[in-house]
């Protein structure tokens, strides 16, 4: 890592430890550096936090808000008072699954290094959607709240990466069925 920021020069800089890595941000001008992803990550979560939004689930939000038939419902970074649990819920708004099996089989490639079981649930408020949870603890899950939480950013972290792999499902095309 540098000794310097690269962007002013001044030497005082604070290491951020950030889903599994760590990247630095001048004391001076607040520049981010590091690895790429993570810089992105450290990004979303400033923007969050102007929006007033959850610093740990607002990028998992846009991610999957940004995907094609993908629309977030709500997000949550928990709340650790009350015990209530991170999660993110989405509907699908042309019926396609392929985010959902995206979603699991990064949580499955990602289970041993999470903190928390996550689950994708199937729910039905207004609509057809999907919330993405950690399982609630039996004794505790006020302490399972910033388990979670970093979990949340290991999460984003894997589906910037794995979107970028062979076996990301990507609707194909996007045309239009032909109505019958
Ligand atoms: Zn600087």
């Amino acid at each position: 890592m540098a000794d310097k920021c690269p962007s002013c020069g001044n030497h005082a800089l604070n290491r951020i430890s950030l889903a599994g890595g760590a990247l630095d941000e001048c004391e001076m001008c607040g520049e981010l550096f590091g690895p790429a992803d993570l810089v992105e990550l450290a990004m979303l979560q400033r923007e969050a936090d102007e929006l007033g939004a959850s610093i740990e689930s607002y990028p998992l939000a846009r991610f999957l808000h940004d995907q094609p038939g993908v629309k977030v419902i709500a997000d949550s970074n928990g709340d650790p008072v009350t015990g209530k649990l991170p999660f993110v819920s989405f509907a699908l708004t042309d019926r396609r699954l392929d985010i959902v099996e995206n979603l699991g089989k990064t949580l499955r490639l990602l289970r041993d290094n999470l903190e928390c079981r996550w689950i994708i649930e199937y729910t039905f408020d207004f609509e057809p959607a999907f919330e993405l949870h950690a399982a609630r603890a039996v004794s505790n899950p006020k302490e399972q709240v910033d388990p979670a939480r970093r979990d949340m950013s290991l999460i984003w972290r894997a589906l910037r990466q794995y979107s970028g792999f062979g076996w990301w499902r990507r609707p194909s095309g996007r045309i239009e069925a032909p109505r019958r």
